[in-house]
């Protein structure tokens, strides 16, 4: 299995527009920590610099790296190189030894598998990450919920590359189009997250968007970012395998509002 697995990660895929670069977001869009992130921040943060942990910074749509210049702005410490490192090392390591932690106390967001699952049977469509997480940290949380398989890291994007988040759209288009030889820009490229900072990393970034209100982020707050699709979470498979891997269109058009939506996609909460 995880030979096939590889196999597909490797394969070749038509050198096209039509092939795509789907980029999930992982905390809220494919899953939850329910806490235990904040309990793993507020320890690599004391190991990083010896000091508690007494305030935290907005973490939501924030890259690793900038949520620690935050904090220790927060803490009146003046970031540095070693405090980054420190951090990220340490950072990697409580994700590393509280696994079981994670599968337990965290969990899968509804669809996330099943919507994974059924994109990786399409040939032209590509998966990976664009997250502020760690790469390491990622990894982590994917193959805690086993969703690692159908994601090809090596072409994703993570807070360790970058400090400014819309930054990373260009770092994973680059990988990727050195990786399978199709160029990809805002035309064949989609982010996928639950925040108003994914609209913008993608908006700005130079991608398609899709949010998926399973965050703190409502529908309105949503579409005010300038969203023009919006699933309220993954659980339609159907639809997701649809909208992403249209034969016959784009899903960006070259501007700011790059998915066209029918009012089909427009379900009402809670339907
Ligand atoms: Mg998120």
């Amino acid at each position: 299995m995880a030979i096939h697995l590889q196999h597909r990660r490797t394969r070749n895929v038509p050198k096209d527009h039509q092939t795509r670069l789907i980029l999930w977001d992982i905390d809220h869009t494919l899953i939850e920590t329910r806490g235990l992130g904040s309990q793993l921040y507020r320890r690599a943060f004391e190991v990083a610099t010896g000091r508690t942990l007494e305030k935290e910074a907005d973490v939501t749509g924030q890259t690793e790296p900038a949520i620690l210049t935050a904090t220790l702005r927060l803490h009146g410490i003046e970031s540095s190189d070693l405090y980054q490192e420190r951090y990220a090392q340490a950072l990697a390591k409580e994700y590393d030894e509280h696994q079981d932690e994670l599968r337990q106390r965290g969990r899968l967001l509804p669809g996330a598998r099943e919507a994974l699952a059924a994109l990786s049977t399409h040939s032209r469509v590509i998966q990976s990450v664009l997250s502020g997480n760690l790469r390491a940290v990622s990894k982590t949380k994917l193959s805690v919920f086993n969703l690692d398989q159908y994601i090809d890291f090596a072409v994703g994007a993570y807070g360790d590359d970058d400090v400014h988040r819309p930054n990373l759209v260009a770092i994973a288009q680059r990988r990727a189009s050195q990786k399978y030889g199709v160029p990809f820009t805002r035309a064949n490229t989609v982010v996928i997250g639950d925040s108003t900072h994914d609209v913008s990393t993608g908006h700005e970034g130079g991608a398609a968007v899709i949010a998926v209100a399973s965050g703190r982020d409502d529908e309105t707050k949503l579409r005010q970012a300038g969203a023009a699709l919006i699933w309220l979470d993954l659980t339609d498979t159907e639809r997701i395998t649809a909208t992403l891997t249209v034969q016959n269109g784009q899903c960006g058009s070259g501007t700011d509002n790059v998915i066209e939506i029918s009012p089909a996609d427009r379900d009402p909460r809670g339907s």
